[in-house]
């Protein structure tokens, strides 16, 4: 099993392009993205999970930058990290796009 989550890259922008979800019923509350994070987007719920735990949840979903330090350090596979709405930098490559260099 891969380690990190290679797939993943750290793409920064600017804030208020990213959806940050957290699967809060699997959140063992470690606290590892409310430390990690360099735009203080987490914050512990006041009550508990199904499991017991206080979970985090997105508090300031608006300030993410997209670093994917969250998603890279979270040990229970919780936190996902998408551009909102597929964003522009995921747009399908137009099919004239994909054409071979011409050789010299
Ligand atoms: S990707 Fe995660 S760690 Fe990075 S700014 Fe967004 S919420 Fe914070
Ligand atoms: S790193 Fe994952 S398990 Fe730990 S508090 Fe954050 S969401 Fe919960």
């Amino acid at each position: 099993m891969a380690l990190f989550k290679l797939e993943k890259k750290a793409p920064k922008g600017p804030s208020g392009r990213w959806d940050v979800g957290v699967g809060e019923d699997l959140c063992k509350a470690c606290g590892f993205c409310l430390n990690v994070c360099p735009t203080d987007v987490f914050a512990y719920r006041k009550a508990p999970n199904k499991i017991g735990w206080f979970p985090m949840f997105t508090a300031h979903e608006e300030n993410c930058i997209g670093c994917m330090l969250c998603y890279q350090i979270c040990p229970d596979f919780c936190i996902d990290v998408t551009l909102k709405n597929g964003g522009p930098d995921m747009a399908p490559i137009p099919p004239n796009a994909r054409t071979a260099p011409a050789k010299p």
